[in-house]
């Protein structure tokens, strides 16, 4: 894939920020402008160069792209403001934007609360359903009140929602550290804090930027569309709020200090406690910008490697950095072992455009596989019971067909699985028949709905499941979403005895919006005769490359490389999926 330029960035972030205001003021999902901000998305996100070199005509022979939107492109990058979007924001804050991600509230229940109630953010509705307001309402009734006080005690379990989810936080930080490392003179450019540490929400973004002058670099953030308003800016450091609502800290430090730098804002605070004390311990001062004596003399500072090595320890992978006994570890040589993203050889949980909410077709997918260095890759496109987006017997047996000749085409360079994303129902049943089942070369099963069911149903489900002979691996186990929907209720321990038990493996899903199993059950997992399976879960062919994003959850949750299947040789992975 060839980067994204900024411009074309920024539309997009333009149209589905228009998409969302706009939904959300008509009311309607399938409204012509929702629709049509929509097929604009999915026709610039599809268009290769750079659409802010084209005219209003050229831009209106993308696919999908309308003389309307193409004008409000031109409006954003000549003037950098487009009015409408300007006026849906004042009409529409933030805080009712919020309303919309309560699991069953959709714009019409959101006009309805602000226009009879006043509620204008998610704390007015708790005060309301508190209350009992809603019940007396035309057209809400009392089923609709407890199921709202549902998801919102739902929601507030999931954590502090002022977070923001690994999903938003880590495109949005690449993009902008790429950015910088772009400007003239900057030689390094790093985020750092939690989101480093492959943390699933995160407080604020830091960002650590090595170059000889900070101005051009402070400049430039405080310049960013995305920018509401600036926090602070002084010399080496600046802050700025996004429209989002994400506070980003960009700091600027001389290439000397980098590694001190890096060190610094990205351990947490335990973690950096104990290097403090070690280099205390030695008679030196460990800081932002050096491990030194105390006359300021430097003992080590340019890069992260040379400070560990002064303190008498290996470096620390970042994911480990968490102070859960990772710097005895260290000491002693036995750190946890991260798998090797070129060393991982298959992925057996990835879906084509035959899903229906899939984004690439197959042969665009294999070659992608391919291009990553799979060996095995197993498409697994959504079974029928998933309401839209599930694919019927004829044309999974279609699939077939064609996959048996692309793995002619491909000879042995790698090996092409049909398989099958099964929907674990509320008793644990599962799509087709048996023996429709059989025939596939690989099957998982994951849960897809019913997420608020008790903890003896949602574990004997699973079970139900595990124990069906064609069911090799559960998908997402916890179908969370990180920010949106939390894990569902489990009894983890029956669940890892039966995987231990069928042999059933559970997959360590590295779609940012998911991560899941959470590294609570990986953690519970670790030591169990339990195979865990890194995968993508990808919709598109750029995809794939999340399998890398699941081994750093799963080294974060120090799970050990003889419980992970990929690491196993291809002729090895080939047997673990048909056993
Ligand atoms: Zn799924
Ligand atoms: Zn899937």
């Amino acid at each position: 894939m060839p980067p994204v330029s900024a411009s074309k960035r920024d539309a997009l972030d333009m149209l589905s920020e228009l998409k969302e205001l706009t939904l959300l003021d008509e009311g309607d999902p399938q409204a012509f402008r929702v629709r049509a901000y929509e097929t604009a998305l999915h026709g610039l996100d599809a268009y290769a160069g750079d659409p802010s070199k084209l005219t209003l005509n050229e831009l209106q022979k993308i696919a999908g792209i309308g003389k309307s939107t193409a004008g409000k492109l031109r409006e954003l990058w000549d003037n950098g403001k487009v009015e409408k979007l300007e006026a849906l924001r004042a009409k529409h804050p933030r805080s009712v934007l919020e309303l919309m991600r309560i699991p069953g509230v959709g714009p019409k229940m959101v006009h309805r609360l602000r226009t009879d109630l006043g509620v204008t953010c998610v704390e007015d509705l708790q005060r309301a359903v508190n209350e009992q307001k809603l019940r007396h309402m035309k057209g809400f009734g009392q089923k609709t009140e407890e199921k709202l006080a549902h998801a919102l005690a739902r929601r507030a379990a999931m954590g502090d929602p002022t977070r923001t989810p690994i999903s938003v936080a880590l495109p949005l930080a690449k993009r902008i550290v790429a950015e910088i490392a772009a400007l003239p003179g900057v030689t390094h450019a790093a985020y750092c804090g939690s989101l480093r540490r492959f943390s699933e929400t995160v407080g604020d973004l830091d960002i650590v930027v090595a170059a000889p002058n900070a101005a051009p670099v402070m400049d430039y953030v405080v310049g960013m569309t995305m920018v509401e308003s600036v926090i602070g800016r002084g010399e080496t450091k600046t802050s700025v709020l996004t429209r989002k609502g994400i506070q980003i800290d960009v700091r600027v430090v001389s290439e000397e200090q980098l590694g001190a730098a890096l060190c610094y804002f990205t351990g947490n605070k335990g973690h950096n406690i104990k290097m403090r004390q070690r280099a205390i311990d030695r008679g030196w001062l460990l800081n932002e910008y050096a491990l030194a004596e105390p006359n300021g003399k430097v003992v080590a500072q340019r890069t992260e490697e040379e400070i560990y090595a002064a303190l008498g320890l290996p470096w620390i992978h970042p994911v480990l950095r968490e102070d859960q006994g990772e710097i005895d570890l260290a000491e002693k040589g036995q750190l946890p072992k991260l798998v090797d993203p070129r060393s991982i050889l298959g992925d057996f949980h990835v879906h084509t455009s035959l899903s229906g909410d899939g984004r690439s077709n197959l042969p665009d997918v294999v070659a992608a596989a391919k291009a990553r260095g799979l060996k095995v890759v197993a498409i697994t496109e959504h079974a029928e019971n998933l309401s839209l987006n599930g694919v019927q017997r004829d044309d999974l047996l279609g699939q077939r067909r064609e996959i048996l000749e692309l793995q002619r085409a491909l000879g042995d360079s790698m090996r092409i699985l049909h398989g099958i994303e099964l929907n674990i129902g509320p008793n644990g049943e599962l799509d087709y028949d048996a023996h429709f089942r059989n025939a596939f070369d690989f099957c998982l099963a994951s849960i897809h709905d019913r997420f608020d069911l008790d903890v003896a149903a949602q574990t004997n489900r699973v079970v139900v499941a595990m124990e069906d002979p064609s069911v090799k691996m559960i998908g997402h186990l916890q179908a969370r979403m990180i920010g949106a929907r939390p894990p569902i209720e489990l009894d983890v321990g029956a669940v890892l005895a039966a995987a231990e038990r069928t042999g059933t493996a559970i997959e360590v899903n590295g779609g940012l919006p998911r991560l899941d199993a959470t590294l609570d059950v990986l953690r519970a997992g670790r030591g169990k005769n339990v195979k865990f399976v890194l995968t993508s879960d990808a919709h598109k062919a750029d995809e794939l490359d999340r399998i890398e994003y699941a081994a750093l959850h799963a080294a974060k949750a120090w799970l050990p490389l003889d419980q992970i299947v990929n690491t196993l040789p291809p002729s090895e992975l080939l047997a673990w999926a048909s056993r």
